[in-house]
Order: structure tokens, then sequence, then C-alpha cells
């Protein structure tokens, strides 16, 4: 007999027992996403958090061997978008009825790029008479940065550490001091620290991932205590040194299940936290996001970056949605809520519960 019924109903929750979950087959895998649907109807509801996804520059320091956006990759055509066109967008954002921002950049640390997300966290605070939220995504930064930005607004960050065994993260990274493991964790806590409510995630079915690595990547999740996540599948990009790896990747369905696994086993570890359905997962199913919606995530990311910028911000291949304006993007996701009975408050900042329950 299957022992996912008796992990489920007892709340046992060890690294063996999360295992059992990932690898759950067949009926399984049912039980197990109608349980955490359950648990987000009860903590969360039907309610979508919005964000508005804004990708600010691809320009970056780091040389991350999966992205797309990483420093050596010559391929790439670096661009920076103006204070005023995030300015613009923000309102667009705003009177759209979108409650928040989710700001994402490539990773840079010089009082330049400082200054200037501090810049635009002041314009679009005074523009939209400080109800629009806004999350950052910008990476490692010391903690009078993270201060000065959530001085500025910025009431929400996303680092996401993308893998938690310190061995794996060496192998999908450049051995340097730029790209180090515990610096990323401390950063993690630094965040706490500055006042922001802080998410993390993971890249699910990168090479060299095991299925321990995943169970202990939800542990690293619960024991950091976060109030958001963001996590989705790894998709491979030519340009960059993990492509040679590919061939000894999960076939992308695997990949996709198995992130709606990790999303819908953390919604039942973490009841009240904000988990986003991400991009990626609407990159690898054209169904992705809804469907993990229907089974544990809550916050919804519809890209409203303007057109011109969207295709350099290639973190990975066949990103969806490139040739959509910010319009286009919006009106397909709220359409997508109504055919799975969910729906989205506008002008809402939809913070984590987890944060306010603490
Ligand atoms: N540089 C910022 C955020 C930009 S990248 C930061 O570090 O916070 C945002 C996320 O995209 C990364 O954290 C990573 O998890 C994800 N990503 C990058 N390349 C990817 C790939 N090839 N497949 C899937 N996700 C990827």
């Amino acid at each position: 007999m299957s022992i996912i019924p008796k992990i489920i109903r007892e709340e046992k929750f060890t690294l063996e027992t999360l295992i059992d979950l990932l690898m759950a087959k067949g009926d399984d895998i049912q039980i197990l996403y109608r349980e955490a649907a359950l648990v987000k109807l009860k903590y969360i509801g039907r309610k979508v958090s919005m964000r508005g996804l804004i990708e600010l520059s691809n320009k970056c320091a780091k040389d991350c061997y999966y992205c797309g956006i990483r420093k050596s990759n010559t391929f790439c055509s670096r661009y920076t978008l103006s204070v005023e066109e995030v300015v613009e967008t923000a309102v667009f954002a705003y009177k759209s009825g979108i409650g928040s921002l989710a700001i994402q950049s490539g990773e840079l640390s010089n009082s330049v790029f400082i200054q200037y997300i501090s810049e635009i966290l002041t314009r679009i605070k005074t523009e939209t008479q400080g109800k629009l939220g806004v999350t950052l995504s910008c990476g490692e930064q010391s903690e009078e940065t993270y201060k000065e930005w959530y001085d500025k607004g910025a009431h929400r960050y996303l680092l996401r550490i993308e893998a938690s065994n310190p061995k794996l993260y060496q192998k999908i990274h450049p051995n340097d001091k730029l790209h180090n493991h515990q610096d990323r964790i401390d950063a993690l806590y630094r965040l706490k620290k500055s006042g922001y409510q802080v998410g993390t995630g993971v890249m699910i079915g990168l090479p060299f991932q095991t299925y321990e690595d995943l169970a202990n990547d939800l542990l690293f999740m619960q024991e950091m205590d976060i109030d958001m996540c963001g996590m989705g599948p790894y998709l491979e990009h030519e340009s960059t040194p993990l492509f040679d790896f590919k061939d000894q990747l999960m076939c992308k369905n695997d990949r996709y299940q198995l992130s709606l696994k990790m999303i819908a086993i953390l919604r039942i570890l973490m009841k009240d936290i904000n988990i986003a359905a991400t991009t990626a997962l609407q990159a690898i199913h054209p169904n992705g996001r809804m469907e993990a919606l229907k089974i544990g995530a809550n916050v919804l990311m519809p890209n409203i970056s303007p057109g011109s910028s969207r295709e350099f911000y290639a973190l990975y291949q066949n990103k969806p949605g490139m040739k959509d304006s910010p319009a286009d993007s919006l009106e397909k996701i709220t359409s997508s809520l109504d055919s799975i009975d969910h729906f989205f408050v506008k002008n809402d900042w939809g913070d984590s519960r987890h944060f306010f329950n603490r």
C-alpha cells in the first residue's frame, strides 16, 4: 500500500518522507495535489496576488552557468530601461489595477546602479502616491544598500538560493568570490534584518540535481522561515556552459511535473506564505501557471516590461509572451483566472500572510 496518504495525514516531513512525496507516482500525485489545493483554499483562498514584472536591465556582473544573461554571453545585447520608461510602466500597472510590481534585474552592485534603483523607487512612490507596492529582485547587495532601498519604499525582496546544496551550487556557478554560496545565504539574512518580506527559491530539474537536493531545498526554505517563494523548472539556454549537459536532463514533462510537486509540497509545509506561479512554468507547459495556481501557488507575475526589452531579457530560450504588449499580458492572465475560478483584487499589495502571522 502507498505511504503517501499517511505522510500527508500525519504531517511528518523529514528528508526521507519529502523524497517519497517528490517521487510520488500515479494516483498518489493526485492525492498530493488535492491536499495542497485544500491547504491553499483554507489559508489563502481563491485570491491571486498580482505583480507586474518589469525586467529592468540585463547587464550582469555574474557568470552563472545556467543563465542566458550571464556576463560572458557575448550573444546577448545589453540594455537598461530608462527611469522614465520604468515609471511609465509602473503608472500603467497602477492604473490597470495591479497593486504591486516585481522589479527584476541582472546583478550589479556599483554606485550608479544603487542610485538608479533608489531613483526609480522614489519616482514610483511619488507618481502613485505611495499606493503601488514594490518587490525587488536585484541580487546580492550590502546591508546599507538593502536598507536604502527599503527606506525608499521597496518592501519585499526575492533572492533565490538557486540550490541549497553548496556542492550543487558550486557545479552551476564559477568558483570565485562573486558566486559564493554562504554569501548568498548571508544576503538573505541581511534582507530579513533590513525589514523586507523575504523570498527565495530554486531551479528544478538542474543537471546533477537529485531528489535529495530538492527535499533539502524544501527544508532549507522552512528553516529560513521565508515569507515568499519563486521557483520553477530549469530551462536550457544554448549560449551557456550548462547546455553541454542537456543530454542528462529529465524530459520537459518530468521537469514540469516535478516543479508542480515542489509547489504542492511547499504549500503543505508552509501554509500561509506567498508562492509564485513562475514564468518558467509557463515556458515549459502552455498552461503551467494556471495548473500551479490550482495546486498551491497564489502569486502571478504578468510581464509588463516595455516590448522593446523583452526579447533581450532571455534567461532561458523559448520564453513565452515575447511579442505581447503589457496590456495583452494582463488581459490573457485575467481571462485564464476566470477559467480556474480564481480572481485578483484590484490595487491590492498581496503581502505575505506569513510575515504578519509570525
Ligand atoms: N539577478 C537577480 C534576478 C535575475 S534572474 C537575482 O539574482 O536575484 C532571476 C532568476 O531566474 C534566477 O534567480 C534564476 O533562478 C532564474 N533563471 C536563470 N536562468 C535560468 C534558466 N536557464 N532556467 C530557469 N530559470 C533560470
